[in-house]
């Protein structure tokens, strides 16, 4: 199966016996993958992705006072304050399109930024599940040196695991490719040791509120066999309906 076959999947989001919204949290370090299983898991289950970098690059691209006032700071790989991404998260669970469901990637990363959230889906009618994507730290720099960004249309490739057909330019606009500010070596370190500090401890507050949480091996595995991991945490759990799949299998002849 690739990712276009799950283009197929119907759109329903959570088991027919729990009618409630998937909040999904999409954990891990930077490079572990998420942006790539969040693309996955939204063809999937037909939820869209929430992710905090992509909201923060679109701010600073396109200059807007949030955008000038954070760019130095995206450009370091350092966080941004607290307060600003919980009310640009806020506002976007808000729209129509997360009524069913939503997966957070990057979100939330400090724990400041996870008991806000807790607090918000707190008596909410809806059913959360973390995903943590483990991956060795070496293998996390051996990635992340070897990644590169379409400066138009944001597409992200990789080295080893998705690379353009033509070496340096991309597939879908033909731009040359680059390195993302915060991909550079020396704040590729910085960020991961603000992770291990920041950010990992959200996984306590997660387990401290009791909300199920999934750990998956995402180190040195192909990202469709990840994702199957995912998927079958999700349906053996039964927070997602097995027939979502069995009928996305089906429809492709898998
Ligand atoms: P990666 O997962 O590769 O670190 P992201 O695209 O998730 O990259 O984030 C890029 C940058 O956006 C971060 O380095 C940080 O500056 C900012 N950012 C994203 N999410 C958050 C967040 N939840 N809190 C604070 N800053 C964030």
């Amino acid at each position: 199966m690739v990712l276009s076959d799950l283009e197929v999947a119907p759109p329903i989001a959570v088991s027919p016996d729990s009618p409630r919204a998937l909040a999904m949290v999409l954990f891990g370090s930077p490079g572990s993958g998420k942006g790539t299983q969040s693309k996955f898991l939204v063809r999937w289950l037909g939820i869209p992705q929430v992710s905090t970098g992509d909201m923060l690059r679109e701010h600073v691209r396109t200059g807007t006072p949030i955008g000038k006032a954070i760019g130095a700071r995206m450009k370091a790989g350092s966080l941004v304050p607290d307060i600003l991404v919980n009310e640009l998260v806020f506002e976007r669970l808000r729209k129509p399109d997360c009524e069913r469901g939503y997966i957070l990637d990057g979100y939330p990363r400090t724990p400041e930024q996870a008991t806000e959230l807790l607090r918000a889906l707190e008596g909410s009618e809806t059913t959360e599940v973390v995903i943590h994507l483990v991956v060795d730290y070496n293998v996390i720099i051996s990635r992340m040196a070897g990644r590169r960004v379409c400066p138009k249309c944001g597409t992200l490739y990789n080295a080893i695991s998705n690379r353009p057909a033509k070496e340096g330019v991309c597939d879908l606009d033909g731009t040359t490719l680059v390195v993302r500010d915060d991909d550079r070596a020396e704040v590729v370190r910085a960020r991961l040791n603000e992770y291990e500090a920041l950010t990992r401890p959200v996984i306590e507050s997660f387990r401290q509120a009791g909300v199920k949480l999934f750990e998956v091996d995402a180190s040195d595995r192909g990202p469709q066999a990840i994702f199957e991991s995912i998927r079958g945490a999700l349906e053996s759990s039964g927070l997602v309906a097995a027939n979502v799949a069995k009928a996305v299998t089906e429809l492709v002849g898998k």
